[in-house]
């Protein structure tokens, strides 16, 4: 322990009076390294202003970015948390009590409803930041509870995913959670309602394998990890080297996986777009049109 950053130095600044310099203050770009301060990064929505790489956000922050102001953030019915008990290292009930803790969410899903753009919309966002957005019987739970939720109020479906896969602490309780989700999802479709998938890095393994292939639009982010198996595993199966780009959202966007590669500034007006283009101003319904009431006088400021 060096003694003069340890004890000399918080005496001098306490004598000075000098208040602590947060440490905060500047984040380092992991693609091209460059610093940025914390004020231009929050502008950016924290989108690299160097180089444009996205960075992977929290889902509380997704909900921020794409609804207008005055949304609503769902209370979600809680799941059986640990079914099996589960023990690696560490007990399962530990690991999910330390990360509810430091994420101050239950799962690893935010479910809102609000509008975006005017447009009503239900949104469900994954937290990778929650056990690598690992899909269990919590997350299973959010994304029925978002589905029903937007067939309740004749909305769109839209899911911001970033998840590692099926949480395998769960074993088959989280293997469920596929088709589960995937039934939630048709319930939307079958109400005749948009469902958009959203894929932030990264999308992988059992959310890609369900739900998240299934959107009647599929939109990225630039340079979004998305893909079902590991490169290097499908690498070391079909023993061929994989073409450069292989699982990134341009790579998917050229091959046809994918509708879009969006700029995470330009997400919530291709989103109101898009819904606008799917739900507004269908030409049977010329009725429709009248839908809105006129606003009201403004009150008497
Ligand atoms: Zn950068």
């Amino acid at each position: 322990m060096n003694w003069i950053s340890e004890w000399a130095l918080p005496k001098i600044q306490t004598w000075l009076g000098r208040k602590e310099v947060p440490d905060n203050l500047w984040h380092q770009c992991p693609a091209c390294n460059q610093m940025i301060f914390h004020k231009d990064l929050e502008r950016s929505l924290h989108v690299c202003p160097h180089c444009g790489h996205h960075m992977r956000i929290a889902a509380s922050q997704r909900i921020e970015y794409t609804l207008d102001e005055g949304f609503q953030r769902i209370e979600l019915p809680r799941a059986p948390a640990d079914p099996l008990r589960f023990r690696d290292q560490r007990r399962y009930a530990d690991r999910l009590k330390e990360a509810q803790a430091k994420a101050g969410m239950d799962d690893a899903v935010v479910v809102a409803h609000g509008a975006i753009d005017g447009h009503r919309a239900v949104v469900a966002a994954f937290e990778f930041g929650f056990m690598g957005g690992s899909m269990g019987a919590g997350v299973g739970e959010a994304i029925v509870t978002a589905a029903k939720l937007a067939v309740l109020q004749d909305a769109p479906l839209i899911v911001f995913t970033a998840s590692g896969g099926a949480r395998m602490q769960e074993g088959a309780v989280s293997l469920m959670q596929m088709p589960r989700t995937v039934i939630a999802t048709q319930m939307v479709k079958e109400a005749g309602l948009p469902f958009i998938v959203v894929m932030a890095d990264p999308t992988t393994g059992g959310v890609t394998a369900s739900f998240a292939m299934l959107g009647d639009i599929h939109i990225a982010e630039p340079n979004a990890l998305i893909g079902f198996a590991g490169a290097r595993v499908i690498e070391q199966t079909v023993r061929e080297k994989l073409p450069e780009g292989f699982q990134r959202a341009e790579y998917l966007l050229e091959h046809g996986i994918l509708d879009m590669v969006v700029h995470r500034g330009e997400m919530r007006a291709s989103l109101a777009r898009v819904i606008s283009l799917l739900r507004d101003k269908r030409p049977a319904e010329p009725a429709e049109a009248a839908e809105e009431p006129a606003a009201p006088p403004a009150a008497n400021a």
